[in-house]
């Protein structure tokens, strides 16, 4: 494979179960396209004749389970067909998935709930993307339930979220966005607030729940969660509270035999916990390189997939007009804690933040929670899901107002604001 199409870039032709990968160059894009064959990208299909364009630093593998042609156009860091992928035990998985939804409507059950976990770098994101792929093509609606906190394919970086998904995801741009029930954690490790981390978890599984008690399809669909590659200490911890607070079926283990055999010991024994190999494809990321995919994803929320679609506001908010909160005191020795409170308290506590000069450049969160004085409150805010987010650009002390920059005009829609450790600088 690899010989050259002339001027419309370099042709390759791929075997069946094989993959052609390729990774864009720094401020380089590529344009893919399928000239013959059947072919995906993480399980969306692709369209032949249709030019795909992928920008700096992806990392996209093609993959035909019939064989195809291709053409790769731009420059890349590396572009070369494997003929070694895991991708039929990925099938397999997907298959049993399968197997359990048709036996859950047959049985008037639930579907799989599905925990995908692994170190960093082993995939995690991109087979989950696969199974909902493959479930989705099938009219199942599965939902991604997403509580990475450092890489969130769902919303922005600092939050965990779930979003049913309808349709496969989009070649370019991924999984559509409409309508995720989003919750602010504030921070892009669970270790700043693992008890934060632990308590969002559990209500995320509670409105998936509540929705499948309501919603056959949902209940039948399933779910598939996505979490962070930090699998030891507390963040073992986490997964094996995740695994419970969401009743999961089927835990697969990318890659890492040891949390493989530590999960299957301390999960309950009718979890299914299925050790899968990494694909040679996964490329490592570096800090500077998660760092970016952090930001490009802010920028996104604000300005749109590749910078074009959306144009957000810029507008002064007076301090007296909103609540800012911190989730979590800082965390003091047992010794020195007030009798009656735990480590607990202090975690969850909300601390009011005054405004000051060290806001500017602070992603918050703007609560859904009901604003005091509009009566009295449903949900605490904790466990209220946010409506949306804005950056602080400026803060002006002395007139005591800031500058914000928000997808939509003003006022805000709720006057609760939380606030990130992430921040943003808005270089538009
Ligand atoms: P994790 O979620 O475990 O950190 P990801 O699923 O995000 O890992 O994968 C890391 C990177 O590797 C991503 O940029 C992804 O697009 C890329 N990738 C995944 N599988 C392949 C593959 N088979 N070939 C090439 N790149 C891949
Ligand atoms: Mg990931």
């Amino acid at each position: 494979s690899g010989g050259g199409v002339g001027s419309a870039g370099t042709r390759f032709d791929l075997d069946k179960e094989t993959e052609l990968r390729f990774e864009v160059e720094a401020g380089e894009r590529v344009q893919l396209e399928l000239l013959s064959g059947l072919a995906e990208v993480f399980g969306s299909e692709l369209n032949r004749n249709k030019k795909y364009t992928f920008g700096p630093g992806s990392k996209i593998a093609v993959f035909t389970w019939q064989g195809c042609s291709l053409s790769l156009m731009g420059k890349t860091e590396v572009a070369y067909v494997s003929k070694e992928t895991p991708m039929l035990l990925y099938l397999n998985a997907h298959a049993a998935l399968e197997q359990m939804r048709r036996q859950a409507e047959r049985d008037n059950e639930r579907g799989p709930r599905v925990m995908v976990v692994g170190p960093t770098d082993v995939g995690k994101t991109t087979v989950c993307r696969l199974l909902l792929n493959y479930a989705v093509r099938l009219g199942r609606r599965p939902t991604l339930v997403e509580l990475d906190v450092g890489q969130s394919s769902v919303s922005v970086p600092g939050t965990m979220s779930a979003l049913c998904i309808e349709r496969p995801a989009d070649v370019e741009e991924g999984f559509s966005v409409q309508a995720p029930l989003v919750f602010h954690f504030g921070s892009t490790t669970p270790g700043t607030n693992i008890k934060l981390y632990n308590k969002l978890t559990s209500c995320l599984a509670e409105v998936f729940s509540q929705r499948c008690e309501v919603n056959r399809r949902a209940s039948v669909g399933g779910c598939i969660i996505n979490t962070c590659g930090w699998v030891k200490g507390s963040g073992y911890q986490a997964l094996v509270h995740c695994a419970s607070a969401f009743q999961v079926d089927v835990v697969l283990v990318l890659d890492q035999e040891r949390l493989y055999n530590e999960l299957k010991r301390d999960l309950p024994h009718f979890v299914r916990v299925v050790l899968l190999p990494k694909s040679g494809g996964v490329v490592e990321r570096s800090k500077d390189c998660r760092r970016e995919t952090r930001d490009e994803k802010i920028r996104e929320y604000f300005y749109g997939f590749r910078g074009a679609s959306f144009y957000p506001h810029a507008f002064d908010v007076r301090f007296s007009d909103v609540r800012i909160y911190k989730i979590g005191a800082p965390s003091i020795p047992d010794s020195c804690l007030p009798l009656g409170m735990s480590q607990d308290d202090t975690q969850l506590k909300l601390v009011p933040v005054s405004p000051g000069r060290d806001l500017t450049h602070h992603v918050l969160s703007v609560s859904c929670a009901e604003d005091e004085g509009d009566g009295p409150r449903s949900r605490g805010i904790l466990e209220s899901p946010v409506c949306g987010f804005i950056v602080v650009t400026a803060v002006d002390t002395q007139a005591q107002v800031m500058t914000v920059l928000s997808p939509a005009p003003r006022p805000l829609p709720r006057h609760t604001l939380l606030i990130m450790d992430i921040r943003f600088i808005d270089l538009k």
